[in-house]
């Protein structure tokens, strides 16, 4: 057995012979993680209060949404990515099995054994399948589903300023055809924060940065959702961003739980009526970065997905978004319109991404069209006589795109692959 704090983001961690469960066992304790891992071969992550948050076993990678959902990731032979999302039985039986792999590492688990490392065990073991179940129960009092975050917010704490989605027509698109579009007034905002706040409880720390939902929270009047952002500051300390490096490590040092900004999505055809004033006031308010689905830059295309925008409001809203010091992160459709839009697709879509005023900060990112996700799309496609694309040919697509693209240096381009998504 070894024991001994190594380093700030792995605080403590021991291993230990345990047969028969495994030949070593190791168990590491990290800030916002606990780690258990059986011989390499499996590998067991909880949050600090012992809750499960992913799993690997047998080459297949499991990751739970605080809602109970779960996914799994896996390479075939040939090295291509698979990915699907579990039934309630199969989640239950993932979160069974590593139960029982806590239980018998705790209780092989040496006597003269780290305690830290003990006590994150014994936390872990606490959580069998009904704790989980009630724990997502928990978390749907306090929240409507949350369908999507762009990649790089899947840690952000997300606050449901509205619900739903103001369009909810676009046919690839059903994330939220379970819900009608509401902006929350002050005081469901400030009982949603509440059980947010409790829901989270000590495991807020884990959240690095606000989220803003549902689909498009910043089509909210301004006169409305400036006293809904006011609100938000008063719950929560999140960085001001006009202080100079010096306040700001003051700052820092005197809060030492804090959220990096606010971010969002917005659509480019409500979105454009904001002005540059507007944008500047919530940049001032926090807001760091806002998501807009482009999708692509073929006008036909966009009336084809039932898309109400046009090339020069999606122009105008970039434009205004980094004038008032907004950064951006811009999502295309990839194999949206199959091989009937290709070409056009590729050509226009560069085209449009090639006007805008990117700077660093900023982020593209490529999401293929994934049909059963699809909803009407599928349908209408058929109709239309409209072949879908391969992932092969989506890949092809992007290249295609990429190989156009004049991006100053700094713009991130990034996968968006919305069947891994679970919060
Ligand atoms: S793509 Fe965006 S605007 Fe269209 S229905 Fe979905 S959430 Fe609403």
């Amino acid at each position: 057995m070894s024991t001994q704090t190594v380093s700030p983001s792995l605080l403590h961690y021991v291993q230990y012979p345990a047969q028969p469960l495994a030949e070593r066992v190791w168990v590491g304790v990290k800030r916002h993680a606990v780690s258990l891992m059986l011989d390499e071969r499996e590998v067991y992550t909880f949050d600090p209060t012992g809750r499960l948050w992913m799993t690997y076993v047998d080459g297949v990678n499991y990751k739970r949404g605080l809602d109970g959902r779960m996914v799994c990731k896996w390479a075939t032979p040939d090295g291509a990515r698979r990915l699907r999302r579990l039934n309630s039985e199969e989640a239950d039986s993932i979160l069974r099995w590593t139960h029982q792999m806590a239980i018998q590492a705790l209780n092989l688990f040496p006597s003269d054994g780290d305690p830290v490392c003990r006590d994150a065990l014994e936390r872990a073991c606490q959580w069998d399948v009904e704790a989980h179940h009630r724990d997502a129960q928990r978390f749907l009092q306090a929240y409507k589903p949350v369908s999507i975050l762009p990649p790089d917010q899947y840690l952000a704490l997300v606050l449901q300023v509205t619900e739903g989605c103001h369009w909810n027509r676009c046919t690839f698109c059903d994330f939220y055809r379970d819900r009608r579009f509401a902006i929350k007034t002050p005081q469901q905002l400030r009982e949603h924060i509440a059980r947010v706040q409790e829901y989270f409880g000590d495991t807020l720390r884990l959240r690095n940065r606000i989220f803003l939902a549902d689909a498009n929270a910043l089509v909210a009047p301004q006169r409305m959702l400036v006293p809904l952002l006011e609100m938000i500051h008063e719950a929560f300390p999140i960085e001001p961003n006009d202080l100079s490096p010096s306040d700001l490590q003051q700052w820092r040092e005197q809060h030492p739980v804090r959220l990096r900004g606010m971010y969002s999505f917005v659509d480019a055809f409500t979105g454009y009526r904001k002005s540059v004033a507007e944008w500047r006031e919530l940049q001032q308010l926090g807001i760091r970065r806002v998501y807009i689905g482009v999708e692509t830059g073929c006008e036909e295309l966009l009336r084809f997905l039932r898309k109400p925008q046009t090339n020069a409001e999606v122009l105008q809203l970039v434009g205004a978004l980094k004038e008032a010091g907004i950064a951006v992160g811009v999502i295309i459709l990839l194999g949206a319109g199959g091989h009937s839009y290709t070409r056009q697709h590729a050509a226009e879509t560069s085209a449009l991404l090639n006007q805008m005023p990117w700077s660093a900060g900023d982020i593209l990112y490529f999401s293929e069209l994934i049909e059963p996700f699809a909803g009407e799309y599928t349908h209408l496609a058929q109709e239309a006589g409209i072949q879908p694309l391969s992932p092969e040919q989506m890949h092809e697509q992007r290249r295609e795109i990429e190989a156009l693209l004049r991006l100053p240096r700094g713009v991130q381009r990034a996968t968006y692959d919305i069947r891994e998504f679970v919060y």
